[in-house]
């Protein structure tokens, strides 16, 4: 029998690739998106789609009656430095918004969620690499959201019984191998992205946020891991809540550090353009280095990221960035 999938966000940069994993591997996939930080272009023939807001009750009443095997969430606001700002945007379309999921969810008998989780909710590393035993302490308000919502699902499975998986994502880059996603971001922060920008043309330079940072060259290192890594992820944490019936939070990172200059450095080379850049001041609320302990991902799951080396993230960015380039 084919699963039935519902993908929250799934016309996003990580949704549509789990909605193409998905639909690879022989789902039933519905997206339910409201396109704000989503574009049609991430959407597929195969799946179905309901323009939609998770704030928006009735809708998702609507839509889940229809009866799901499962649900992936991932519709979340995800700029950090916008959530200090403005939090109640945050807290309303992020911890409502999940609220309104699990009311839905529980009212037509769905019982398996996976959530979209993040490194934020650690803070500043206490100890490298963070497993998923680190204390949790979030920096900004965007972290704080998403450490509410697994206190949340912690609840919901335990007065409801519905099975949830949190996948903590460090930091997610690259594009589909097979160039199938092609949908850019909306005005992008993450560092490859905005990389990808400048070597297009759409933006003059990378601002460098800081070359004193204690690493093996100053910039801040992070661990990066493959958006099509990250897909499987998604599929692997559903059937296991299908084979357990147990929840499940878990770190995805590919152990593997990158600084902002070796990163812009194989950009240049893998790119053949230029990408000016300019050091400027540390950007609030950033550390030094973040890197990610997967083994237990590894362990539980049986997951292994595979696309996760730098030259692979960029060049399937460049795909689909390339076709931007402005002289
Ligand atoms: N970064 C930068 N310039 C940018 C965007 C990011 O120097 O325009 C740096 C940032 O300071 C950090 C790294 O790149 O050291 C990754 O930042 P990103 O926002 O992609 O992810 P974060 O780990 O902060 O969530």
């Amino acid at each position: 029998m084919v699963m039935k999938i519902l993908v929250i966000g799934g016309a996003g940069y990580i949704g549509s690739h789990v909605v193409r994993t998905l639909l690879d591997k022989g789902y039933a996939v519905t997206v339910f998106d409201n396109l704000s930080g989503g574009c049609k272009e991430n959407l597929f023939d195969e799946a179905g789609f309901v323009e939609a807001d998770i704030l928006n009750f009735p809708y998702l009443f609507k839509t889940m009656k229809d009866g799901f095997d499962g649900i992936i969430h991932l519709a979340a606001l995800k700029a950090a430095g916008e959530s200090m700002v403005e939090p109640e945007k945050y807290a309303i379309n992020n911890i409502t918004g999940t609220i309104n999921i699990l009311c839905a969810a529980w009212e037509f008998g769905i019982k398996r969620i996976i959530f979209s989780s993040s490194a934020a909710i650690y803070g500043e590393p206490q100890y490298q690499p963070i497993d998923e035993e680190h204390p949790t302490n979030p920096e900004n308000f965007y972290g704080f959201t998403k450490l509410e919502i697994e206190k949340m699902l912690q609840w919901f499975d335990r007065l409801r019984g519905i099975k949830f998986s949190a996948l903590r994502y460090f930091n997610a880059a690259g594009y589909d191998l097979k160039g199938r996603v092609r949908g850019l971001e909306k005005n992008p922060e993450n560092l490859l992205p905005v990389v990808m920008e400048v070597a297009c043309g759409m933006r003059e330079k990378l601002l460098i946020f800081g070359d004193d940072y204690d690493t093996r060259d100053g910039t801040g290192l992070r661990d990066y891991i493959h958006v099509e890594d990250l897909a499987e992820a998604h599929v692997l944490a559903l059937e296991h809540i299908y084979k357990t019936d147990e929840s499940l939070i878990v770190n995805l990172g590919s152990e593997n550090g990158v600084t902002v200059k070796e990163m812009v450095e194989k950009a240049r080379k893998i790119t053949g353009r230029k990408i000016p850049v300019e050091v400027v001041g540390r950007r609030e609320g950033d550390t030094a280095s973040v890197l990610a302990s997967s083994e237990y991902a590894k362990k539980i799951l049986g997951w292994k990221p595979r696309h996760s080396d730098i030259d692979t993230m960029i060049a399937s960015s460049w795909e689909v960035y390339k076709d931007k380039i402005k002289e």
